[in-house]
């Protein structure tokens, strides 16, 4: 699976459960309902509040990390707070310099452009964006043949956030002309359980303290999959019967889903499991691995590794990549957790 596709199916699921089981939105409006990622909220709180004593709009941003961060959430409060309106669009949409060139001619006056996947721009087509970035103008040909000429078209004042998974695969002139870059981290527990106990109540739930927090230790640093599992949990809850939702009923769940002790899927164990039984536990190019798995390697790159690498399961060499001893033990006990479940 690509990791475009990955992302999308992951999206598509949430909007599909968010428009369909329960019309509400998890999606917070402002910074307060916003927890984590202090200092790229503290940093776009003060550029915001010094382009509004300029009467400027806030500086073209960037805004990288792994899926499911809150990186759209964030561009929705930028826009908020700077009482702009937000088009948004993504980079697989603007494959055709026509296409980009639209959605910039139609902005209107202090708009927040956003563009998910922005790395996902053609080179031929990004190249419109830096002359839209840098001197808010558009280079329209105008006519055809030998009488064809190129007329400059004035763009009102809008701010571009751009997303991405994958800050590497930017062209450095386009980077370059982001002012602002922040990059999004993995959630802390304490944070995704202050994100999971405010889901929960705006889906009319309320859960157990622990049970808010074996939930939010265990969905991979990521609101979007603890906001997930939380769906899942209240299914389990609503069949069980018990409310408040109870610790039990949360590792039940996530039993269930094939998430570990370690909030570590199914996907994950196998990447580490690969490496430890097929490689001896490294170092292995990304390739093989991705093979191994029948895996595009983006996916493994952007979804599956930076995680196993923030919680210290795997590390990166020039040679490849290493299991470490943290992981080693890791597979080690969910094997023995495995055949001691088979010998039960
Ligand atoms: P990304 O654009 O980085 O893939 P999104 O902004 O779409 O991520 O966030 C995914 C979901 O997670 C959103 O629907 C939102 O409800 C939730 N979310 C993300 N970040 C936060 C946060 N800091 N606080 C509360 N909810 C969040």
């Amino acid at each position: 699976m690509t990791i475009e596709t990955h992302i999308e199916l992951q999206r598509r699921q949430v909007s599909v459960e968010e428009t369909s089981q329960v019309s509400v939105s998890l999606r917070p409006s402002n910074f307060d309902d916003y927890p984590g990622q202090r200092q790229a909220c503290e940093n776009l709180k003060i550029y915001i509040e010094a382009a509004r004593l300029r009467g400027k709009m806030l500086d073209h941003c960037l805004l990288h990390g792994p899926p499911g961060l809150g990186k759209t959430t964030l561009a929705g409060i930028i826009a908020r707070e700077m009482g702009a309106s937000l088009r948004m669009t993504s980079g697989p949409v603007l494959d055709k310099a026509a296409n980009l060139m639209g959605v910039l001619a139609g902005l209107e006056e202090g708009t927040v452009l956003f563009i998910d996947e922005i790395h996902r721009i053609p080179a031929h087509v990004e190249e419109i964006l830096y002359k839209a970035m840098e001197d808010q103008c558009l280079d329209i040909l105008v006519g055809q043949g030998p009488s064809a000429r190129t007329v400059e078209m004035t763009l009102p004042a809008f701010t571009l956030i751009g997303a991405t998974t994958r800050a590497g695969s930017l062209s450095r002139p386009l980077r370059e002309r982001f002012g602002i870059v922040e990059h999004l981290r993995y959630y802390e527990p304490e944070d995704l359980c202050s994100i999971v106990i405010r889901s929960a109540e705006l889906l009319g739930v309320t859960l157990n303290p622990d049970a808010a927090m074996e939930l939010a230790r265990r969905s991979r640093g990521t609101p979007r999959i603890a906001n997930h599992i939380l769906r899942r949990v209240i299914d389990h809850a609503t069949v069980e019967g018990v409310f408040p939702v109870s610790l039990s009923v949360v590792q039940r769940a996530l039993e269930q889903r094939g998430i570990d002790g370690q909030g570590l899927d199914h996907k994950d164990r196998e990447m580490l499991g690969i490496i430890a039984a097929r490689y001896d536990g490294g170092p292995v190019g990304l390739e093989a691995v991705a093979a191994a798995m029948n895996e595009e390697r983006s996916t493994l790159e952007d979804v599956y590794e930076p995680y196993l690498i923030y919680r210290g399961f795997l590390s990166r060499s020039p040679r490849g990549r290493v299991l470490t001893s943290a992981g080693q033990e890791h597979i080690g006990s969910e094997n023995s957790t495995i055949s001691r479940t088979a010998l039960d």
